[in-house]
């Protein structure tokens, strides 16, 4: 999605971390663990990745020592697990552009307007960027970033308007909840009367169309009425053939996310196949300074798996150190006896 266009001050950080998914999480205890600072950039609202956006309820059955935990639930632990190093996450935000500026320092853009500066990525950017379903509607690009929205940055955006929310997900149901009592009018539609979204969430959605203080339409948005951007109604199909036309000033469709490469392409990595090549001893990228973890990754006989990313940034962090602590010599230490790393993690 478009930027909001601001600029803010440059954050320092010893390495940014591109991704807050299962890897891009644990590659903050390895860095940390060897006293290195992390700053966390994520498009999504959440932490976790793949397993916090596409199955937050399935169980995952083979991470090591763990033999059985949702992929909610594996969000949970690394947030936990992390809690020592204070890592700083900044959600909702893409980053769009990576510029070297010293040696080695990298200067970081996101969508957002926000500035990082840095002495090593981290580049665990999963399968790309999560990024919107566009809903089938003709003609519906130029609305988009002006009165068509695909997530809700300032609720305050939408108040007193007249709001068409399309879906029948948890997010739908969650925004026509949250938006409803700001809303001047809210209008939910969806193409049939069943709703995938939380029972609880579909039961007071009913409760408040019950009460009138919103209104609920079960078909299809097939036409948009307006001008430079700026929707003044939609038409809305039902399924019986009828049309009803109902006057909006903006309009949420959440269909779902999809996972694109993004602006990972753009940034003079050796890649294949959409993948990022890494040193299989250091999980370098072509690039000094700039490694890629995870999903995001090739090397022969990788394997898409969170263990496999969890393997990969403890190597990675070693050469990390590196270009953070040029001065500081590496010596390797296991968490059971090390009483210097167990202060670091707030344990002895
Ligand atoms: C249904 C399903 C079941 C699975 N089951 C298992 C299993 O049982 N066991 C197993 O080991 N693996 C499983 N996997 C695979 C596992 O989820 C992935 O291997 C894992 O999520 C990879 O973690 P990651 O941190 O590399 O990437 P991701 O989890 O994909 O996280 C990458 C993050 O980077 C963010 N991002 C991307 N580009 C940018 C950008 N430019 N700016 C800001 N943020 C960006 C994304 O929004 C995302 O949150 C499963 C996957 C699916 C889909």
């Amino acid at each position: 999605m478009a930027g909001t266009g601001r600029m803010s001050e440059t954050i320092k950080t010893d390495v940014l971390i591109i991704g807050a998914g299962p890897v891009g999480l644990f590659a903050v205890f390895e860095l940390g663990l060897l006293d290195i600072k992390t700053h966390l950039v994520d498009i999504l609202d959440k932490v976790g990745g793949q397993c916090a956006e596409l199955y937050p309820e399935k169980p995952i059955y083979d991470i090591p020592g763990i033999p059985f935990i949702t992929g909610h639930g594996l969000s949970d632990a690394l947030m936990e697990q992390i809690k020592p190093f204070k890592p700083e996450f900044h959600l909702n935000e893409m980053v769009t552009s990576i510029e070297n500026i010293g040696d080695p320092l990298y200067r970081v853009t996101t969508d957002g307007g926000k500035l990082f500066e840095c002495k090593a990525i981290v580049i665990a950017a999963g399968g790309g960027s999560f990024q919107p379903k566009r809903p089938p509607i003709n003609g519906i690009e130029p609305y988009e970033n002006k009165s068509v929205h695909y997530a809700v940055r300032k609720m305050g955006n939408f108040r007193d308007k007249n709001l068409l929310i399309v879906g029948g997900g948890d997010s739908a149901l969650d925004w026509t909840l949250n938006l409803a009592p700001i809303a001047k009018r809210l209008t939910l539609v969806h193409r049939r009367d069943d709703f995938r979204g939380a029972p609880d969430s579909v039961n007071k959605m009913r409760a408040l169309v019950a009460k009138g203080a919103m209104d609920l339409k079960i078909g299809q948005v097939s036409e948009l009425e307006g001008a430079e951007g700026k929707l003044s109604a939609v038409s809305i199909k039902g399924n019986d053939g009828a049309v009803a036309r109902v006057e909006v000033d903006a309009m949420l469709p959440f269909f779902g996310l999809t996972m694109k490469l993004g602006p990972v392409a753009n940034w003079g990595l050796k890649m294949e196949d959409e993948l990022i090549e890494v040193d299989v001893s250091t999980f370098e990228t072509n690039i000094p300074g700039i490694f890629a973890v995870g999903d995001i990754n090739t090397y022969p006989g990788k394997l898409k798996l969170i263990l496999s990313g969890f393997h990969e940034v403890a190597l990675m962090a070693q050469k990390a150190h590196h270009y953070v602590h040029p001065e500081k010599k590496l010596v390797f230490q296991y968490t059971t006896s090390s009483t210097s790393l167990q202060k670091k993690l707030g344990v002895s």
